[in-house]
């Protein structure tokens, strides 16, 4: 078992407050493989406290200063690109490769990428009279999920520190090991000290703490809607500024002129990646009605495909769930989406394997867009196939949720862009148009309100300053004295 015992605080590696511990557990072989601190209010006291002292000589660092830091964090990351992977492997479960492209090198890149966004942002500008300044918003807790665990820690803290903020992050007690990775790599890189802290534990304990904190000036949640919700309130007290980012349940828009088998296969695969646990998660199908049995054969042709196994192994394509409170969420969900009628089109509630959490790849089909299988995020490998009668049909199911994070639109592109237009969500693939890091991401809705990435997700750790000048009206010089004679 990897142990962390201890929280970075203050440049330091020391002992939490607390005496208890967390473990995390591997999610093919259920052992337990992890051990970090469970931290509480004071080990946060102290963060912030560190994250405090140090804002005011970080916020005046040079940007150029800042952006070398994050360059350096980068390639440290990079030295520890292996670990990286291979934790994100055992306790999420992403197969091996995918865990090394998808959830390591992006993120090592992207705080490269934010090098880049910090050194060339303009920082000032000229508006009529006034003096328009973007300064740090100060100390920022920054709340994280297990999914894309790197990921979601770097979309917060790398524009964070690239801005001239200092942090306190709090991540997933479920997939841990990367925090503790990256607190090493900082620490490496030179980072002063107090800039970045991390303190892990219960978000209940160490989460709401953050959030409450009268010296935190931001909190950057990424989570469910249930926990973003609870953060939102919390913060609420001392009016911080809060960036939610969410749940989602997000359509796949199928129109009458796309290549189907390539919108079936492009849908299937973006809502089965990371075993389904992702927030853009395509988990609804919309195709036109007369094509209904169609898309459903071809939907079990495709998801059929996909070799389930253990996330270690060359050739698994869809690893097991993170937990097993996360895998009896979705067998339940199953079960219900049966119990309401849906057409179970392959898969189901039976596990494949004895050991692991695994699901079956499973694709259910419905014409009930307001059943629970079509309303609840399952965060599982289910999609479910709805038929639409006419595009206004399809558009008004596309945007019968809560929710507005992802979603997909399969057609000739002026008319895809057309639909997209009319769906009220954060980021729209158009014929599986790939993932753009400088683009922003973030949600409508109950998806949350805040953007990441790209110089989108950098602005969001700025205050406005603005300084209204004017001429110093100086007196005139006297008239030469006229001098007689
Ligand atoms: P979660 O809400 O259970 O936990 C997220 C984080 O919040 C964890 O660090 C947890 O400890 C903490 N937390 C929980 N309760 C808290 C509270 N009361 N106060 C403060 N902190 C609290 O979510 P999860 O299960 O880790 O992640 C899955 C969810 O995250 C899904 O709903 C998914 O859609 C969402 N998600 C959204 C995005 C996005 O960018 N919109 C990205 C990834 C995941």
């Amino acid at each position: 078992m990897k142990v962390f015992d201890k929280l970075y605080i203050d440049g330091q590696w020391v002992a939490s407050h607390g005496t208890g511990t967390i473990d995390a557990d591997h999610a093919a072989t259920e052992e337990a493989i992890t051990r970090i601190p469970e931290g509480n209010e004071a080990d946060v006291d102290a963060a912030v406290a560190a994250a405090r002292k140090a804002f005011d000589g970080w916020a005046d660092t040079p940007a150029s200063v800042r952006a070398e830091a994050l360059r350096r964090i980068s390639a440290e990351l990079a030295l520890r690109a292996d670990d990286i992977a291979m934790a994100i492997a055992t306790e999420v479960g992403m197969p091996l490769k995918l865990a090394r492209r998808v959830q390591t090198d992006g993120p090592v890149a992207n705080w490269a990428a934010y090098a880049k966004v910090t050194e060339s942002f303009e920082f000032e500008k000229r508006v009529g009279s006034s003096l328009v300044i973007r300064e740090p918003i100060g100390v920022v807790g920054c709340i994280t999920p297990w999914n894309f665990p790197l990921n979601q820690i770097t979309l917060k803290v790398a524009p964070a520190i690239g801005a001239g903020c200092t942090v306190v992050l709090k991540p997933s007690e479920i997939a841990p090991s990367v925090a503790f990775i990256l607190a090493e790599a900082i620490h490496a890189a030179g980072l002063p000290a107090g800039v970045f802290n991390l303190v892990t534990g219960y978000g209940l304990v160490v989460g709401e703490a953050l959030a409450k904190h009268p010296e935190v000036d931001m909190i950057s949640f990424t989570g469910s809607t249930r926990a973003g919700r609870r953060v939102g309130e919390v913060a609420a007290q001392t009016i911080k500024r809060v960036a939610l980012e969410l749940g989602g349940k997000s359509a796949s828009v199928v129109l009458d002129d796309a290549d189907l088998m390539a919108a079936v296969k492009g849908t299937i695969g973006n809502c089965f990646l990371n075993s389904g646990q992702a927030c853009i998660a395509q988990t609804r199908m919309l195709v036109p009605a007369a094509r209904f049995e169609e898309a459903k054969a071809m939907a079990r042709q495709v998801a059929e495909a996909f070799t389930v196994g253990d996330p270690l192994v060359e050739g698994s394509k869809l690893g097991p769930l993170v937990s097993a409170m996360q895998r009896d969420r979705v067998v339940g969900l199953i079960d219900r989406a049966v119990a309401e009628g849906a057409e179970l089109v392959t898969g189901g509630s039976e596990a494949p394997f004895a050991k692991g959490w695994f699901v079956k790849p499973t694709v259910f089909a419905t014409t009930d867009s307001k059943s629970t299988i079509a309303q609840e995020e399952v965060f599982g490998p289910v999609l479910t196939i709805l038929p639409y009668a006419d595009e206004a049909e399809a558009i008004r199911i596309a945007n019968d949720t809560p929710y507005g994070l992802g979603g997909g639109v399969w057609g000739e592109e002026e008319h895809a862009i057309k639909v997209a237009r009319r769906i009220r969500t954060g980021q729209i693939d158009i014929n599986g148009g790939p993932f753009n890091p400088r683009a922003p991401f973030g949600g409508y809705k109950q998806s949350g309100n805040g953007r990441e990435s790209g110089v989108y997700g950098f602005e969001e750790f700025l205050e406005y300053k603005s300084l209204q000048l004017k001429p110093l009206s100086r007196p005139a010089p006297p008239e030469a004295a006229a001098v007689p004679g």
